[in-house]
């Protein structure tokens, strides 16, 4: 049976807070379980220092509102990166907050770095996949019995299209869990164009690169994959291979992702497919949008929501796989479904 995934679309002319009204009506019936004294954990994250497309704080607010007004005790949540940044440590990633908004003046409830102030709230729970066999998380997952998910759907230099299950993925996980879910992808420098300016080095978090006579070089040892030295290299020097450890890294999210959710009663996810960049809000400050502003995407089922909004977005055309370089999200399609993530056929309902 095809899920359900709700779609307010954006008229021309409309702004997105018309579009999100729209939303939370349709969604009436969902989000009313969240009632009296339940703590909603809505997960979300406000990018790094120069990213402009995230989720803006005034249409988070109109959701908490609403479920004050049931009774529910919600909160955001994000948690710290593994690389380098203002999201490092929950006191530079809370200044990032509020700076951009994300104040409980501004958004009615606290805003929450789940996993402490250096990340190292982090407990394994037993899990049973083909790559993964412990999730590494924060303690809130093991507590958190209602879920909302709020996602900015971009492109992703690894797994070419980022939306619920990435965020929910990577964005629950502890340090040491997005480290493992990274770890397959080993990137590699190369020696006739690398130009040995350092910038590679400078934002390894691991020191993993290092300055040979001509260019720099990376352990593949002490690599841990986060893949900063990629958005960082300018001229491109630092690549990876594609076909295969991406795919990997692919299911370790659907992993991740499974692994988290089978954990948690109540979830909802939303998509917000505004603001539309080919990079994802964690590593560039990419402001070049690449489509309009197309609305949000709603449904209890997480794979339902990523698919309905890549297809939605996409329409057949290559808009995020970079010129047919990146397969992995559609790898990460099938393999979620095949592990019971969620369902990849769906009925839209556009309203
Ligand atoms: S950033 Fe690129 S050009 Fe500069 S040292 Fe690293 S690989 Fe070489
Ligand atoms: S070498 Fe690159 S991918 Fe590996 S840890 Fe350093 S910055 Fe991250």
């Amino acid at each position: 049976m095809a899920s359900d995934v709700y779609f307010s679309k954006i008229e021309k002319g409309e702004r997105v807070k018309e579009c999100m009204i729209r939303m939370l009506d349709k969604l009436d019936p969902f989000l009313s379980v969240f009632g009296k004294g339940s703590f909603v954990g809505i997960k979300m994250t406000v990018g790094d220092m120069g990213s402009t497309g995230y989720i803006k704080p005034e249409l988070v607010g109109m959701l908490v509102k609403k479920l004050k007004k049931q009774g529910a005790k919600p909160f955001v949540f994000d948690t710290n990166v593994i690389y380098h940044g203002k999201r490092q440590n929950a006191i530079d990633h809370l200044h990032l907050a509020y700076q951009k908004g994300f104040t409980p003046g501004k958004i009615g409830c606290p805003y929450i770095i789940a996993d402490s102030v250096f990340g190292s709230d982090s407990i394994s729970l037993k899990a049973d996949f083909k790559n993964i066999k412990q999730i590494k998380v924060p303690s809130l997952v093991k507590m958190l019995d209602d879920l909302i998910v709020l996602s900015h759907v971009t492109g992703h230099l690894m797994s070419g299209f980022a939306g619920s299950i990435k965020n929910v993925a990577m964005g629950m996980s502890s340090r040491a869990g997005k480290q493992i879910q990274h770890s397959s992808i080993k990137p590699m420098i190369n020696v006739d164009t690398c130009t040995m300016c350092g910038a590679c080095i400078e934002v390894c978090p691991v020191s993993a690169i290092s300055e040979l006579s001509t260019n720099a070089y990376i352990n593949s040892e002490t690599c841990v994959g986060c893949a900063e030295c990629i958005a960082a290299c300018k001229i491109h020097a630092v690549h990876i291979n594609w076909n295969e450890d991406p795919h990997v890294f692919a299911e370790r999210m659907s992993e991740y992702a499974m692994g988290i959710l089978s954990r948690i009663k109540r979830k909802i996810f939303l998509n917000f497919a505004t603001d539309i960049t080919l990079e994802c809000d964690c590593i560039c400050g990419d402001d070049h949008r690449i489509l309009d502003d197309q609305g949000i995407f709603a449904s209890e089922d997480i794979l339902a929501v990523d698919k309905s909004s890549f297809d939605v977005l996409t329409d057949g055309r290559d808009i995020f796989s970079r010129g047919g370089k990146i397969s992995a999200h559609k790898h990460q399609f099938q393999y979620a479904e095949e592990i019971g993530l969620g369902r990849a056929d769906y009925k839209l309902v556009t309203f």
